[in-house]
């Protein structure tokens, strides 16, 4: 049986994701290649809705993540961190390594961010997570970042954007974002491998690189003349050229489709007396508390025995919650195939 996956990262493919990656290997000095990733660059760049640049790098979101905290600032610098979530602690996690100086906020998980918490002077960087996939909740980056740069008007705001890029309205400079995170395997709906780093112009102003494989200044000028300064993971970039360009002129309708399909999961998970982890939902995945008695263990195994790969929780919350998530290549038609194999699992479980 062909198992769909309906986690939070990887995810099902995109068809035209699997057509790029069947093609011969690509020598990435070429003309051709160049022409793929200057127009895979182009498209995330609008896809990030940002004037700035987007570079390509090989290894998972988290990577962008570093490398962003590596070039945007340097040791002793402080850095303002709301932790709601494993990805949110994941940045004060990476700042700490990198010898930042690092306030942490620490909020209930799955909880919101006040504005007023960010709102405190005397800070270099926020660093913020959109879309926090391990609760499932979508934070008012927009709004944080406005309430954090009156504060701190030559701060910079720096965000996880791997699960919202894709999945619901991100424009850096209309959000008041200076610098963003994403990967290829979560709502780009490609094979894991590739790290996203989005400069707005004012990022752009502010970078002080620094290491060497993630020297982003170096990357920078290599990824302008569509190459990158070592060997890039150009099959994966076709991938995501391909998906792109499929995408990014229905992006209304897709983020529509994405939010309805996320929406009706939740519908359904609430119809069976679920309660929702989040208060503000992201769509990139559903997030509910399992019932008192109901080990994970036996969710997953109802899913499992339908053929269906679902998450649980992570860090306090692993255990005590479900994750179904449609972030990967659904339509409509496999979105009511999902609700109904959910209410089948459940029924299963004795529990609907
Ligand atoms: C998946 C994910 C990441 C990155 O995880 P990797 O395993 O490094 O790709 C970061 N932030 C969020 C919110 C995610 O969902």
């Amino acid at each position: 049986m062909r198992r769909r996956l309906l986690t939070p990262g990887p995810v099902e493919l995109h068809p035209r994701a699997l057509a790029a990656l069947s093609r011969p290997q690509l020598h990435h000095r070429t003309e051709e290649a160049r022409r793929a990733f200057l127009n895979a660059r182009a498209g995330l760049k609008r896809a990030f809705g940002t004037e700035g640049e987007v570079l390509l790098l090989t290894g998972s979101g988290t990577l962008a993540m570093e490398a962003l905290v590596l070039n945007l600032f340097a040791p002793g610098d402080r850095v303002l961190v709301p932790v709601t979530g494993k990805f949110s602690e994941r940045w004060a996690e990476i700042a700490l390594a990198l010898g930042l100086s690092v306030d942490r906020l620490d909020l209930p998980w799955g909880g919101p961010i006040p504005p007023e918490a960010v709102a405190r002077p005397g800070y270099r960087g926020l660093l913020l997570t959109h879309s926090e996939t391990s609760t499932g909740a979508l934070n008012p980056v927009g709004v944080l970042a406005r309430a954090f740069r009156e504060r701190n008007p030559e701060g910079l705001v720096v965000a996880d954007m791997v699960t919202s890029l894709l999945l619901t309205q991100v424009g850096l400079e209309d959000l008041g974002v200076d610098a963003a995170a994403s990967g290829s395997q979560k709502g780009l709906m490609c094979p894991p491998g590739l790290a996203f780093a989005a400069l707005s112009p004012r990022a752009l102003e502010a970078l002080r690189p620094r290491g060497y494989y993630l020297n982003l200044k170096r990357e920078l000028e290599a990824q302008k003349e569509g190459e990158s300064a070592y060997t890039p993971a150009i099959n994966l970039v076709l991938a995501v050229e391909a998906v792109l360009e499929e995408v990014l002129p229905r992006l209304e309708d897709h983020l529509a489709l994405k939010a309805w399909q996320n929406d009706l999961l939740y519908r359904v998970g609430e119809g069976l007396g679920l309660r929702p982890v989040p208060e503000e939902k992201s769509p990139a995945t559903t997030a509910f508390y399992l019932p008192e008695g109901i080990p994970y263990a036996r969710v997953k195994e109802a899913f499992a025995r339908r053929g269906a790969v679902v998450a649980g929780g992570q860090g306090p919350l692993k255990g005590r919650i479900l994750r179904v998530s449609l972030m990967g290549y659904f339509d409509r038609y496999d979105a009511l195939g999902v609700a109904e194999l959910f209410r089948e699992a459940w029924g299963e479980l004795g529990l609907s």
